[in-house]
């Protein structure tokens, strides 16, 4: 055996990741406030545990895959006592901000804590296209790395705690807006009677071939570099009639007024000759 890990929180990614860490040779202890889903992995060879403190005390390494930060508080501190000195990985998804909450808890507590993100599906789990992002205390990811590097790519992003669900919810960010501007165009074109099929086949050939100028823009916002490219007056008038033209669909236009909105100020700013990108300074709340 290669060591001993207890898993809570027994959804579906956390069985997923259970199941891993047995299949991979870990001594595994699972636990789940719904008794009932320990079973089939006991009958895999894990050990279930009755109480969440009998989970902690069977192993070294825990990791806790529950919903969201309210769960990982209402469960783990009563158990506080028992994870002093353990390593505690926790892969809930929570905010930076909880993350740092955990983490400063956890020292309070003499609780080494590694927090991670999952950039993947359950089904994902174990193969090489699912990335874990950790970030937190060194020693904890020294110590759990081996295990962790048996559920995808391990990828450590330093010791701030936040780090790692500050990345995974800029990319989420960034995903759900581009599935979002799918569904706009969906909804235009099926006013003509044209399919969601067909309308992803053109987002993908059309995004597709765009998505690697976002390289371009980057080197460009790195150097606050706006003073060339498509303007801000030129651009305006173009999500202008975009959402015109939805409007006229019957379409609501939700997905781009924001972006019309930043323009707009842009404009009023004086900066209306300005690239159109500089819409990422209007970003950050001042
Ligand atoms: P599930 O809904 O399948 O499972 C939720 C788990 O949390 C169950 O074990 C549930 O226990 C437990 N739980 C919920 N509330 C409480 C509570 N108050 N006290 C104790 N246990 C509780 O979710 P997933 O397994 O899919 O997700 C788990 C975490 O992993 C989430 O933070 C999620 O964001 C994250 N994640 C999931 C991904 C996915 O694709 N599924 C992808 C990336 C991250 P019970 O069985 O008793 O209800």
């Amino acid at each position: 055996p290669k060591g001993t890990i207890s898993i809570l929180g027994l959804g579906a990614m956390g069985s997923a990741i259970a199941a891993r860490l047995r299949d991979t040779g870990y001594t595994t202890t699972v636990w789940n406030r719904t008794t009932a889903k320990t079973a089939p992995h006991a009958a895999a060879g894990s050990t279930a545990a009755a109480t969440i403190t009998e989970a902690v005390q069977a192993s070294d390494i825990i990791v806790a895959v529950l919903l969201d930060h309210a769960s990982i508080h209402a469960n783990l501190e009563p158990a506080a006592a028992d994870l002093k000195g353990k390593v505690l990985v926790n892969l809930t998804t929570t905010t930076p901000n909880e993350a740092k909450t955990t983490a400063t808890w956890a020292a309070e507590h003499g609780i080494t804590y590694l927090d991670g993100a999952i950039m993947a599906i359950p089904e994902m789990i174990g193969g090489p296209a699912a990335r874990l992002l950790y970030s937190g205390d060194e020693n904890a990811y020294a110590i759990a790395r081996p295990a962790l590097e048996t559920l995808g790519t391990a990828e450590y992003e330093g010791t701030d705690p936040g780090r790692a669900s500050l990345k995974d919810m800029a990319l989420l960010t960034a995903m759900y807006s581009m599935f979002n501007g799918y569904f706009q165009a969906a909804a235009m074109m099926r006013t003509v009677g044209v399919s969601a099929e067909a309308t992803a086949q053109e987002v993908i050939a059309y995004n597709g071939a765009l998505l690697p100028h976002i390289a371009h823009y980057a080197a460009l916002i790195e150097h606050r570099d706006y003073s060339a490219g498509q303007s801000v007056d030129f651009t305006r008038t173009a999500v202008g009639s975009l959402i015109t033209a939805a409007r006229e669909q019957g379409v609501s236009a939700d997905a781009l007024e924001p972006l019309a909105r930043r323009l707009d100020e842009l404009t009023a700013t004086g900066r209306s000759t300005a690239d159109w990108i500089s819409v990422i300074e209007q970003l950050t709340i001042k």
